[in-house]
């Protein structure tokens, strides 16, 4: 039979508590994590997983752009601009910037399975982040389309830089 090993402390697993494998050094249970088929806590699977499904949703969420950028960069006005932008370890979006007299930006994060686009404002003027959301304002507005996102942040930009225009 293969040693069991604990991932965080290197120690071999001699014991089994309630028909579970036990690490003495840690106090844990040990359990399979199947990505690495590395003996880890409950608590460390759960890490693991939650982590591998971030990746999952961040390469996800980088085809979703590179699919509908093109599209995106064609349904905005003339003298705007639709570009890939992407921070470290964190989903892509597709960044729409209004004409230059606006210093604004709208981020539109892909579909992850469970709404569609969402579409953020970000005004570096006024320092101002916000999402877009329904009428009513209960939740965050969701757009089945690449398409409607665009228009709507069009729109929120248009209001951003109406707003900012001194009177
Ligand atoms: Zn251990």
């Amino acid at each position: 039979m293969t040693d069991i090993v604990c991932s965080r402390c290197q120690t071999l697993s001699r014991l089994r508590r309630h028909g579970l494998r036990w690490c003495e050094a840690c106090e844990t249970y040990l359990v399979i994590d199947a990505g690495t088929g590395r003996w880890v806590s409950f608590a460390d699977r759960e890490q693991r997983r939650r982590a591998a499904e971030e990746d999952r949703a961040i390469a996800r969420s980088v085809e979703l752009v590179d699919e509908h950028l093109p599209e995106a960069q064609r349904l905005v006005p003339e003298g705007w601009a639709a570009r890939r932008h992407q921070n470290d370890g964190a989903r892509c979006h597709v960044a729409i910037d209004a004409p230059a007299d606006v210093n604004a930006t709208s981020y539109l994060s892909p579909p992850d399975g469970k709404s569609g686009w969402y579409v953020r404002v970000h005004n570096r003027t006024t320092g101002i982040d916000f999402p877009l959301y329904t009428d009513g304002g209960a939740r965050a507005a969701s757009f089945d389309t690449i398409e409607a996102a665009v228009a709507a942040a069009v729109e929120a930009l248009r209001v951003e830089s109406a707003e900012a225009r001194p009177r």
